[in-house]
């Protein structure tokens, strides 16, 4: 803490990140990466980058791959601003849209960078709780029009729970909210194959809609840092030519995104694996009495029953010991749960076996 920092910044917490051990023995399903390996595709075209492409400066607003996100959405290119990670768009539509001192508007629980955001930002952060099925509450536009929220976040399918918000839900939030709407599908391809879910065309029915995606989950991508924002000409222009960096985007994450992107046809078979673990986890870990709500995501929102005789966090903490970390959040309505994160078969079933060997002991007779 130094007497220099600005009051907002001194009096706040920042991000607590999910463990990342530095060996590659622990079994990790604390922090919602893609379990399958990067694309070959990929690591062709890492291999193919000749270092001397690096002596310039990169395209400013990496078009290549604007146009090939632009086409994947069926939007144009003016539609599209690439950031560094998700979070970056994050931080972008805090610095483009919310003057310091107004209010954002977030509901509760989601994901815990908003109200971070918000603070370093120094705006005011409007918490409108979840239904008790984390479903939308009918008047969560109202309310954060009642603080004048300019910007709202709505995480969609939702993080921690792995519920999915229909379009229509969608819709009527962007129709009545005041501030801007940023819905946030960082989990979106683990969606269904067969729901019909699209929310790409709220863009052009909406002034106030930012959709945001990353490659970190989707693409096996996180360590590259890579994801973007959909909006309208009028949202995106003023990220695009003021408030980001000038040079935001690296040449070598331009390559690799665009690589990723061609390669769609491996993401897919990632995707497919993962929903299918995730249904067959969510059914062992009910035989074991953790129930979940139906997640469209990566992770499973796991309860640990009441009358398991260990705790959330005892569990937790149990896993780790047995090199296997899950994400504990010591929050309301978070503190009987574990949020774990849909990993390969074998990965799954290391943390079924483990499971079973902690809540045995306490099982009732009979
Ligand atoms: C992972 C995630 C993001 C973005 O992550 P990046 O790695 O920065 O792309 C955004 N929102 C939620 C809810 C996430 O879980």
């Amino acid at each position: 803490m130094s007497r220099y920092e600005r009051p907002n910044i001194r009096a706040m917490h920042g991000y607590t990140w999910g463990e990342q051990p530095e060996d590659d023995r622990t079994i990790k399903l604390n922090t919602n990466e893609n379990p399958y390996p990067v694309s070959p595709a990929v690591q062709a075209a890492l291999r193919s980058i000749d270092v001397a492409t690096l002596r310039t400066y990169p395209q400013p607003t990496a078009d290549r791959l604007r146009d090939a996100i632009a086409e994947h959405h069926t939007v144009s290119r003016n539609n599209v601003i690439v950031t560094n990670g998700g979070d970056e768009a994050l931080r972008l539509a805090m610095t483009t849209f919310v003057e310091p001192g107004s209010s954002f508007g977030m509901a509760e629980p989601s994901y815990s960078l908003y109200p971070v955001l918000a603070a370093i930002h120094d705006a005011g952060v409007i918490e409108v709780p979840l239904q008790h099925d984390w479903s939308m509450p009918e008047n969560f536009a109202g309310r954060l029009n009642e603080s004048a929220a300019q910007l709202a976040c709505v995480v969609n399918p939702h993080a921690p729970s792995g519920s999915l918000y229909d379009v229509d839900t969608l819709r009527r939030i962007a129709f009545e909210l005041d501030g801007v709407l940023l819905i946030d599908e960082a989990y979106a391809d683990f969606i269904d194959e067969g729901n019909p879910y699209d929310s790409a065309p709220l863009i052009n029915e909406f002034d106030n809609v930012l959709i945001l995606r990353t490659f970190s989950k989707g693409y096996s991508l996180a360590g590259l840092r890579l994801g973007y924002l959909l909006g309208s000409d009028a949202l995106i222009d003023p990220v695009l030519s003021k408030t980001r960096d000038s040079y935001n985007i690296d040449h070598i994450s331009q390559v690799l995104g665009l690589a990723a992107l061609e390669d769609k046809v491996y993401a897919r078979e990632t995707w497919t694996k993962v929903r299918s673990e995730r249904s067959r986890l969510s059914n062992d870990l009910a035989q074991m009495g953790l129930t979940s709500p139906p997640s469209q995501s990566n992770f499973i929102l796991a309860r640990i029953p009441p009358d398991a005789g260990v705790s959330a966090e005892q569990v937790y903490e149990r896993l780790k010991t047995s090199g296997i970390l899950v994400r504990y959040f010591a929050a309301p309505r978070l503190a009987d749960r574990l949020r774990i994160t849909v990993g390969t078969p074998q990965q799954n079933d290391a943390l079924t076996k483990a499971l079973q060997e902690i809540l045995r002991p306490h099982a009732a007779p009979g």
